[in-house]
């Protein structure tokens, strides 16, 4: 069986402690190769591989270590197949997901950053013809860069390339639940010449291994992508190390259908946006408000489309929803329907468990879920269920409808669906989310901020904020 490693000074390494976890594929429910159980002792081996390693990269011209990272970028994308089927046998994500958009978009997080290094200017400011001030931007040291489960390759790749493009070594740990990508990246790095220790990789436990990434003193900043109830934990190390955060967390999007919207893209993208990777997509819609005029019949044709949905092995064109990514997770959405149902909510379609005949037996399959008629303030409608669940209400009246979209402690991510621009404009203004598709979902341009308000997050990533996040601002004034 496989055993992932340690990378760690440009070497692949078993853990210091010799001692392994299970890696399951979850379409089949079975063991397929062993993860580093690693603990403190690994990291400090990664800290110290980091360490040497900063001086040499932190002065490294920009355009040489754009060069490397170009060049990890093209040797993702030469290995986007077997990139993509290690994703989906790992996360359970089907295939061609894994293959339009996890592993392009990873290549893309290292294409842009290697990029926007060349164009990144300094500040400066002529004051009143006394002084003039300039603002430097350096590297911090070495970087701790924790990822979550549902866009392995994507999300790793989101934080690793803005920190080594700034010039910071890093030291960086996956989801134990989906590491195998991570493995693959780092033979990739060895492959394309990156100095030794320049991005370290240890894989194990949270509590374990990613908690000792957080609480060494050498690591200056931490970026973390996870669960809320984990953001607040980190929040509470890193502040009393006084260390930099920035933390983007979970979710709980309204989708927001008005009934002038452009009604066969609102309801096509609508299914996607509720039900795309088994709904374990930060980004995704999980609370829909739609406009009373429309109601029953957006309700009726996105049942219908749900009941299309091809449930099934992910390694098969036809799958529109695979497995979901482990079975403590598999358990928890289930009891999440549950409970809706416990709450007073009417499952219009969905609502169990998927047995998938074949290899897939043993895998974790639920149908895609809508749920009608629960109260706002329920626990269903507000706590994140992270699965292909969705519930929808309708609305006539709109300052009513964003009292009830707003009234979550998350405020990741919003849709709109309208024609009228004042309308979607206003509607827009007044959501308390970091994020707002008008007639869109998940249109990504990697220059905009991306992070979100109240529990979803501080901090924001993407474009100069991510490079700014992973940089020391310095201003020197001259009395001319
Ligand atoms: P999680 O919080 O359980 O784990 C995330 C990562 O943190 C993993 O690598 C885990 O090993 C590590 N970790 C756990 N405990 C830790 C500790 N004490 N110290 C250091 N590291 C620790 O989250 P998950 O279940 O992997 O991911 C799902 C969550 O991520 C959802 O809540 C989802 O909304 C959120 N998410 C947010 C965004 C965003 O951009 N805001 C994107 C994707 C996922």
């Amino acid at each position: 069986m496989e055993k992932i490693q340690n990378y760690i000074g440009g070497q692949l390494l078993e853990p210091i402690s010799k001692t392994y976890l299970d890696n399951v594929n979850p379409a089949t429910g079975k063991v397929y190769s062993l993860i580093p159980d690693s603990d403190a002792q690994d990291v400090e081996l990664a800290v110290k591989a980091a360490k040497e390693a900063f001086p040499a990269w932190s002065t490294t011209a920009a355009e040489k270590r754009s060069q490397y990272l170009l060049e990890i970028a093209r040797l993702i994308d030469e290995q986007h197949e077997a990139l993509a089927l290690a994703e989906s046998i790992d996360n359970g994500k089907p295939l061609k997901l894994a293959s339009h958009v996890d592993i392009p978009r990873a290549s893309a997080n290292f294409r842009f950053f290697a990029t926007a290094i060349l164009h990144q200017s300094s500040e400066s400011h002529l004051t009143d013809q006394v002084a003039i001030n300039y603002t430097t931007r350096t590297p911090i040291g070495v970087a701790g860069c924790i990822s979550p489960w549902n866009l392995p390759l994507y999300l790793f790749t989101w934080k690793i390339a803005p920190a080594l493009a700034a010039g910071n070594t890093v030291v960086a740990k996956p989801s134990e639940v989906t590491p195998m990508t991570a493995h693959l990246l780092s033979k990739i790095c060895q492959k394309a010449g990156l100095p030794a220790g320049v991005l370290n990789i240890v894989h194990g436990l949270g509590p374990k291994a990613g908690q000792a990434i957080i609480e060494h003193p050498e690591i200056p900043l931490i970026s973390f992508t996870g669960g809320t109830s984990t953001g607040k934990s980190i929040a509470s190390t890193a502040g009393q190390l006084l260390k930099k955060v920035s933390l983007e967390l979970g979710g709980k999007n309204p989708a927001i259908i008005f009934a002038d919207c452009d009604y066969e893209k609102a309801l096509s993208t609508t299914l996607l946006s509720s039900f795309s990777n088994q709904g374990q997509i930060c980004l995704c819609g999980s609370r829909l408000f739609i406009e009373e005029a429309i109601y029953e019949k957006f309700k009726n044709d996105l049942v219908q489309k749900a009941q299309a949905l091809k449930v099934g092995d992910p390694m098969e064109d036809d799958t529109r929803v695979g497995a979901i990514v482990s079975k403590a997770h598999y358990e928890k959405i289930l009891s999440y329907i549950e409970l809706a149902k416990l709450e007073g909510g009417r499952v219009l379609c969905g609502g169990k468990a998927v047995k998938v005949a074949g290899r897939c037996e043993e895998g974790y399959f639920i149908e895609p879920t809508i749920i009608e008629g629960l109260p706002y303030t329920c626990r269903t409608n507000q706590e994140e269920i992270f699965g292909p669940v969705i519930t929808i209400t309708s609305f006539t009246d709109t300052q009513e409808m964003l009292k009830q979209a707003n009234s979550t402690s998350y405020g990741l991510a919003a849709t709109v669906w309208t024609q009228n621009l004042d309308k979607a404009t206003s509607v827009s203004h007044q959501l308390k989310t970091g994020i707002v598709w008008v007639n869109c979902w998940l249109l990504r341009d990697l220059r905009t901020p991306f992070g979100g308000m109240k529990n979803s997050g501080i901090g924001r990533e993407g474009g100069w904020e991510a490079l700014r996040f992973f940089t020391e601002a310095k201003n020197i004034c001259i009395k001319l």
